[in-house]
Parts: structure tokens; sequence; C-alpha cells
């Protein structure tokens, strides 16, 4: 039964009461089901909401969604569908270094402004050739320099179309290159090259220097995938953002260059309790050899933790000890904190410094995605949400006739085996191992082009049905006190879920196909 303190100057407020005065007094710490939100006048419609928020001091995102640095979540298929959508993935490490940069490449890769490394070959090349890099790396629009370097004379292109008739693949390339071809010169901007794209109708626009090198490549494609995708999480050279995990372990300094070598623009620093002096160094040397990567410290659940970590340099904080679905570290080692208690008075802290929080775990539906976020969170990171979808690792199997797929904690006995363990300083215990996580199976959800889509309208209603029109508002409501919220007894939580049916169908909560 929930016990709460109701002196005189708590009492309940008719129209709910403010977020300071509901952790101030609560007896004790609460989780996203203890409490509930009041609704406000609502003035608009839900497609107005505007989900935009930041990752980090750095890092904006059009949806306030991240995937867990786990191997059973996160490698280049989910990053690359998450950042299409707004979101951003985080690869994990549970890898060798060169498995991980391979991941990181292929999201950059994925679609760019100006291609300033294309892929080419000689005119002494093959069509096989060109088979073999459209296996390995998905396109075959390849540039035809003399010498076959990067830089080298432009002498023609080879797309799909000069070679999907082709029956004799020993071909050399210069009997079937186009070289008649449309170029730009060196320093045209992103917009005019397009432009020619789109007039001239070519696949692929070289860009060359005066002497007729090539410098650089862009796509019809990813103009395409530019309209499609117009909340893409991009940098300024419009390639996808993507972020890699690490641990403070000393051999992951080198992990750490060949991933900002790659391209990875933000760095969580992997630590199931994240306030160590391992971690303090790890964010301090990051912050000083490259001041341009964005660094997530964590995991924190107290101010004095997150104070610590961002004196140190951290530019965003994740946030949470125990409320992950697979996790069993409150159990084992008896330290943790309710999540909504942890996310409110961190990111109230954070705040102060122009620090964003991201709350990490527990989330298995839209409104505990408003609640993370009615709570200061500016984003939310999810594994067991996103475990089930077709772009996570793994593949999916049916048992009692219900499509699955398999999610593990990295602290799991299993993921130990596989390399992981590295956030919960097991290394040096091996003779021992305590796991901190288990294994099991998640429901297949899908697409993450549909979860996603289903989880921003989801949070969208959420926010209309408080009255807000974006995520930055409804944390400057939560600041002056205007946002209320209400505890609920275990009764009020029964009340505010499906109850007295004979029979019903389970509710499609999280988008995707549950059953
Ligand atoms: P910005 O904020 O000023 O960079 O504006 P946009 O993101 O809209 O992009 C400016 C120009 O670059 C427009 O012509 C866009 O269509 C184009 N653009 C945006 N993203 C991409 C991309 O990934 N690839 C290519 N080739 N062009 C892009
Ligand atoms: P193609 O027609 O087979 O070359 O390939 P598509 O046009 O279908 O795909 C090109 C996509 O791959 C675009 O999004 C590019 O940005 C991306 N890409 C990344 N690196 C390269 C590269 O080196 N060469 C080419 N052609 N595309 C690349
Ligand atoms: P979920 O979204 O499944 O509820 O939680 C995912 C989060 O759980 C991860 O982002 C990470 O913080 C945490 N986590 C992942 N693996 C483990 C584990 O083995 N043990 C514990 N204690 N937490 C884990």
């Amino acid at each position: 039964m929930l016990v709460y303190r109701l002196t005189e100057s708590t009492a309940m407020d008719p129209n709910g009461t403010t977020a300071a005065d509901l952790f101030k007094n609560a007896s004790h710490g609460l989780t996203y089901n203890d409490f509930i939100l009041m609704p406000d006048t609502i003035d608009f419609a839900p497609a107005e909401v505007d989900l935009t928020t930041r990752l980090t001091r750095d890092i904006t995102l059009k949806r306030p969604l991240v995937s867990s640095p786990m191997d059973t979540v996160t490698e280049h298929r989910m990053a690359i569908a998450l950042a299409l959508c707004g979101g951003i993935g985080i690869i994990h490490y549970n890898c060798s270094v060169a498995e991980q940069v391979d991941e990181v490449r292929k999201v950059r890769r994925f679609e760019n402004g100006f291609i300033l490394d294309p892929v080419v070959l000689s005119p002494e090349h093959t069509v096989a050739d060109v088979d073999r890099i459209k296996r390995e790396q998905g396109f075959s629009g390849i540039p035809i320099t003399a010498d076959g370097k990067p830089r080298g004379k432009l002498v023609g292109i080879v797309t799909n179309r000069d070679i999907d008739f082709e029956t004799d693949r020993s071909r050399k390339l210069k009997e079937v290159m186009s070289k008649d071809l449309v170029t730009a010169p060196k320093g045209v901007s992103l917009n005019d090259a397009n432009d020619i794209l789109r007039k001239t109708k070519k696949g692929k626009l070289p860009v060359v220097d005066k002497n007729g090198n090539l410098v650089a490549l862009t796509s019809r494609r990813d103009l395409l995938k530019n309209r499609d995708f117009p909340d893409a999480t991009k940098d300024a050279g419009k390639q996808l953002m993507v972020g890699a995990a690490i641990s403070t372990r000393p051999e992951d300094r080198e992990r750490l260059e060949a991933l900002v070598e790659a391209g990875a623009g933000v760095f969580v620093i992997d630590s199931a309790q994240g306030d160590s002096t391992f971690q303090h160094e790890t964010i301090r040397y990051i912050k000083k050899k490259h001041p341009e990567v964005q660094v997530i410290g964590g995991n924190v659940v107290t101010p004095k933790q997150a104070e610590n970590l961002i004196k140190c340099g951290a530019d965003g904080l994740r946030i949470g000890m125990g409320p992950g679905s697979i996790c069993t570290t409150q159990e084992v080692t008896a330290v943790g904190r309710a999540q909504g208690t942890a996310v409110y008075f961190t990111a109230q802290t954070a705040k102060k410094h122009g620090v964003p929080v991201i709350a990490d775990g527990g989330i298995s539906v839209t409104g505990q995605i408003v609640k993370a976020l009615a709570l200061g969170a500016s984003a939310v990171m999810c594994g067991s949400l996103f475990a089930g979808t077709e772009e996570s690792p793994g593949e999916y199997f049916y048992r009692d006739g219900v499509r699955l797929k398999a999610y593990r904690g990295m602290a799991s006995l299993e993921a130990m085996k596989a390399g992981g363990g590295k956030r919960y300083f097991t290394e040096n215990s091996d003779h021992v191992k305590v796991a901190q996580g288990v294994s099991g199976y998640v429901v297949d959800r899908g697409t993450m082009f549909s979860l996603v889509a289903y989880l921003s309208q989801g949070i969208r209603l959420g926010l209309q049905d408080l009255g807000i029109r974006s995520i930055k508002n409804l944390h400057e409501r939560l600041y002056s006190g205007e946002l209320r919220f209400e505890l609920r007894s275990p009764s009020a939580q029964r009340e505010g879920g499906v109850h007295d049916l004979h029979s019903y169908t389970e509710p499609d909560v999280a988008g995707g196909k549950r059953k």
C-alpha cells in the first residue's frame, strides 16, 4: 500500500500538485506508474505538437528517442532507421573495434550530401568488381578514374543501367562505362548540385576540379531520402548521425580513436554506476582530445552524481539504475533508484548547467515516454521496446504461435560470455560471474518506421491533452509549476488500466504487431 504524507501545507490541491511538491513530499521514490498528469486546455491539433528536443548540449533531435547500446538492439540497421525517423542509435561495443567501426561506417555512408570519398574503379576493372561492391556496400554507381584512385582523372561512370543486361561479368569497365558525363565544378553548392541532378534526371553527379580530377559525388538517391525523411538526424555534411558506446577501460582509448575517425558524433560511456573516477577521467580525456564530439555520461540517479559528471564536461547524462526490463541490479546489489524520482532530480540539476538528460530503461508504453519528458528528461532510451523490430540484430522465431526475437541484458551471463559485462566492473573477477541482467524474448513489433510513427503520435496526443505544444514548453511548464501531477494509489492504478471486462483484445499499446 502506498504511504504518503498529507500535512496541512501539502494537502491536495484540487488542480493537482507541482512536480516539486510531488517529489519533495513523497515518502519514497516514485516510478512512472505511481503518478499521473493533469489535463489542461487544448486549442490545437496533435499534428501541431513539436517533438524537437536536445540529446546533448549540441545535438538536436526531432524525436526524443534513443536506442540502447545493447547487442540485441543497436547495430547499423537500427541506427539508420532511427536516425532517418529523427532519433538516434547508439552502437553497442560487445564486439571487436573493427566490427563496431564497421557498424558506424555503414550508418555514415547511408546518406550523404557530397560523398567525399566515393568508391571508384579503373577502366581495367570488370563488371564483376561492380557486383562485389554492390553486394558489400549496397550501391553500384561507380565513377571510373584513369588510375582507379579516388582523386584520379574522371574518365567515365558505371551505374546499374550500364551493366544490368550484361551477361559477361568479366567484361572490362572501359567497354561498358558511360563516357558522356554531366559533371559539376569543384566548389559547387549542394543546392546547385541537387538542381543539376533534378534537371538532368541523372542518378549521379560527379564533381571535378579544373583538371578533370574527381573530388566528390552526389547521388539522386540522397535527394529522395531527404525528401522521404525530412526529420532525419543529420550533421552539417547531411550524413546520418550515430552514437557509439565505449567503456572507461584504458584499452578503449584505441576504440575511441577509431570510432571518431569513422564518424561517430556522440559517445555514450557505458557504465551501470557512472560516478566513478574512471569515468571522470574518461570524460575529461575525450573532451580535451576531441572537443568536437559530444559525450553522454552515466548512468546516474542522484543530483550529486550528475554534478560530478557535468563538472568533468559531460554534454548529456543517462539516467537510470535498475528500471531496465532485463535488469536485476537492484536485487543483486541493493543499489539504484525508482526511475521517476531519479529522472526528476537529476534533470532539475542538469538543467542549471544546460545539460539534457536521457531517461534510460523501463519504457514499454507511450504514456511512460510522456511522463519521462514531463519529469524533465529530453529523451528516452529504449531497449526492450525496440528489440522486437525488424531492424534489431537477430532473427525472428516462433514459440507457441507467437513471433519473437531474443533480447538480453548486457550484464546477463549470456552477453557477458559474448564479451559484455564491461559496464559492471566485472572484468577482474572472472572466476565469479555475478549477472545483473537476464536474457529473454520480446514480441515482434514490425518495423522501426511504423513503431516510431506510432510512438510519436502517442506522445503528441499526450502533450495535446496537457495543452502543451512542444517538449520545450513542457519543460518550461514543469519548472514554472504550471504542469500538475497527482499520485496514484494502487486502486487508482488499477482503475487507470483495463478492468471489469469478461475478456478483451490486448491493446496495441506500443505499436507494431503484438500478437
Ligand atoms: P539546410 O538546413 O540549409 O542545410 O537545409 P536542408 O537540409 O534543407 O538542405 C539544403 C539543400 O541540401 C537542399 O537542396 C536539400 O534538398 C539538400 N539536402 C538535404 N539533405 C541532403 C542529402 O542528404 N543529400 C543531398 N544530396 N542533398 C541534401
Ligand atoms: P547506385 O545507383 O547503385 O549507385 O546506388 P543508389 O543510388 O541506390 O545508392 C546510392 C546511395 O549510397 C546514396 O545514398 C549514397 O549516398 C550512398 N553512398 C555512400 N557511399 C557511396 C559511394 O561511395 N558511392 C555511391 N555511388 N553511393 C554511395
Ligand atoms: P529496457 O528499455 O529494456 O527497459 O531497458 C534498457 C536499459 O537497461 C539499457 O539502456 C541499459 O541501461 C539497461 N541494461 C541493459 N542491460 C542490462 C543488464 O544486463 N543489467 C542491468 N542492470 N541493466 C541493463
